[in-house]
């Protein structure tokens, strides 16, 4: 067989052949992501889903599919989907909260990747009624940055009810769905999943703290900002996330 090879098909194929493995690293990602959130607790049956925008096309994005754990991701069951919740290649089953996802990623240009869980202290947090105080480090993380959804405590099935958690985030790190589960964003998926159980653990604090009864204030702004700046770098997220990665596969 006789191999065409035109001036502009050599590119072409290397730029396709690139695309592939990107998306394969990406999927690889989400698997262990998936992995590291239940390993972190972050599991409630099949629920919870994380999503990632796609590199090469910020119109579409790979997200966890319907009837499955988080740890039960596979390259197979992955589907990509539109900017209006349309899947566009997979045969799985979409989770119908997917507006929340879609609705964001056209919201914040910035945020490649979104995860909604339902952890059981940020949820008890969210029915208080009363927003993360900075009692521990990683509620500094959150410090002026996290959302509040209080619509209604159903699943976010429509395009309307995705904006509004969308607008609920603003330009924030998460939100609380108000007696359902939290919204969390990052610009990696790293971000995403330790911003996921650094909200949890801030949640379990504070929890804590309250039940113990009248709390000592929490320190300065300024002092929360610092360590908030020092907490938000890529690489911390980075090297946290890939210690969890290394401990969920050391444990099979
Ligand atoms: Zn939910």
């Amino acid at each position: 067989m006789i191999k065409r090879k035109s001036a502009n098909g050599k590119p072409a194929r290397a730029k396709e052949a690139g695309q592939r493995a990107t998306h394969r690293l990406l999927k690889e990602q989400l698997i262990l992501a998936g992995k590291v959130l239940v390993a972190e607790g972050q599991d409630d049956f099949t629920r919870g889903h994380i999503s990632f925008r796609l590199p090469d096309d910020p119109n579409l994005f790979f997200m966890k599919a319907h009837s499955i754990g988080l740890d039960e991701i596979t390259m197979q069951n992955i589907l990509t989907i539109d900017l209006e919740g349309n899947v566009v290649a997979g045969t799985a089953r979409r989770h119908s909260e997917v507006y929340i996802h879609s609705e964001i990623f056209k919201a914040r240009p910035d945020v490649n990747c979104v995860i909604h869980t339902h952890p059981t202290y940020s949820i008890a947090l969210s029915a208080t009624g009363r927003g993360l105080k900075c009692y521990s480090q990683p509620g500094a993380l959150f410090h002026e940055a996290l959302g509040s959804y209080t619509d209604t405590i159903n699943l976010i099935r429509s395009h309307a009810m995705g904006a509004g958690v969308a607008h609920a985030l603003g330009n924030g790190r998460a939100v609380l769905l108000k007696n359902h589960g939290v919204v969390v964003i990052g610009a990696t998926i790293a971000e995403a999943v330790i911003g996921t159980i650094m909200l949890e653990n801030g949640a379990m604090v504070q929890l804590l703290v309250e039940a113990a009864g009248d709390p000592a204030p929490e320190f300065s702004r300024a002092d929360i900002e610092k360590l908030k700046a020092d907490i938000s770098q890529p690489e911390q997220f980075t090297i946290n996330f890939n210690y969890l990665v290394r401990r969920v596969k050391r444990r099979g």
